[in-house]
């Protein structure tokens, strides 16, 4: 079978980081296109527009969106009525709705849709969630703090409306809690701390119920090393997946940890879910940040400048 014919949509940090490296690394995929209002790829064709590049790439099945949530809906639409594939960095879209209406067309035309979530692909994340099937578990706490400075520099989507703020990181706790816990995760609070001069949070607690007690403590003002971990207690010991999932221990001993190879397993799966006409749509990790904007209690904090004043 020829390979499927990929066209890359944002050529911004996480693109170049991952998906390029990535797709050169899955058999049955090959990039053919990219587009991108401000940058090029050597050896595709290169557009400054998705619609453009749907117009004139016949050839290309599927297409891979690396923009903001914000706006990603009519380039996901555009994509959809191409009759090509497409899959959605995380979080997959800026509303729930619009989710639904891409589900809605994406079964119209039997094209396959993958909302993913690279951290539930993690190198120790299928591990917890094996080990965790057979316990009890009693409280779980999740840390997720990281310099945004770091990890964001000038990007302003991240504090417009729909950018999420903190929750752009927190987000991928959220997917790994929800593919790692037996049942489901429902919100039950919200506190949610919103410098003045921006529109989303620098810094959420939340609290959720999944049969027992659920805390998340997100922070993008963590100074030193970063801290994506999340503590299961259980009745046979203190769990830990941390660094982003790449590692587990139990009572400090380890039990699992690996490589990052979470843009690989992505594709591949992108790959598979086409070839077997099958989609993959979880919303379950917006949902609860959504349900924390609508409930969560709002807190000033100072302003932020992307440069220490
Ligand atoms: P980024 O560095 O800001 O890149 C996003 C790219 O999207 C831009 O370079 C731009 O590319 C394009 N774009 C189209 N409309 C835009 C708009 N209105 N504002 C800004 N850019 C726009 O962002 P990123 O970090 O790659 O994040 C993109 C997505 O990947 C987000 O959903 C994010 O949550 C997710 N993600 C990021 C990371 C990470 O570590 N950075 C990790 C995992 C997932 P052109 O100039 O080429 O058009």
């Amino acid at each position: 079978m020829s390979d499927i014919e990929l066209a890359l949509v944002g050529l911004g940090t996480i693109a170049r980081a991952q998906h390029l490296p990535a797709i050169a690394a899955t058999p049955g995929m090959t990039l053919t296109a990219v587009a991108s209002r401000n940058a090029r790829l050597d050896g595709v064709a290169n557009f400054t527009d998705i619609d453009t590049l749907l117009d004139e790439m016949h050839d290309v099945q599927a297409v891979s969106l690396c923009t903001p949530p914000q706006g990603r809906f009519e380039q996901a639409m555009a994509v959809l009525r191409a009759d090509c594939h497409l899959m959605l960095e995380k979080p997959p879209g800026a509303t729930l709705t619009e989710l639904q209406i891409l589900a809605a067309e994406a079964r119209l035309r039997s094209l396959t849709l993958f909302t993913t979530w690279h951290s539930r692909e993690a190198a120790a994340v299928d591990v917890a969630r094996d080990w965790l099937a057979d316990r009890v578990v009693h409280a779980t706490h999740i840390d997720w703090c990281e310099d945004v400075r770091k990890w964001h520099p000038g990007q302003d989507w991240i504090w417009q409306p729909g950018g999420l703020g903190v929750f752009d990181p927190g987000i991928n706790a959220l997917s790994i809690l929800t593919a790692v816990l037996p049942d489901p995760v429902r919100l039950t609070g919200a506190d949610l701390h919103i410098p003045e001069n921006r529109q989303t949070p620098i810094a959420a607690e939340l609290t959720m119920d999944a049969g027992h007690p659920v805390t998340a403590r997100l922070d993008w003002r963590q100074q030193g090393a970063d801290l994506w971990q999340i503590r299961f207690d259980t009745d046979a010991g203190t769990a830990l997946l941390d660094q982003g999932g790449a590692r587990f221990s139990v009572d400090g001993e380890p039990v699992a940890q690996g490589d990052n190879a979470e843009y690989a397993r992505l594709y591949a799966r992108f790959r598979d879910l086409i070839a077997n006409g099958d989609s993959d749509l979880d919303l379950s990790p917006l949902r609860l940040v959504a349900d924390a904007f609508l409930t969560g209690r709002r807190h000033a904090a100072p302003e932020f400048q992307d440069q220490d004043p």
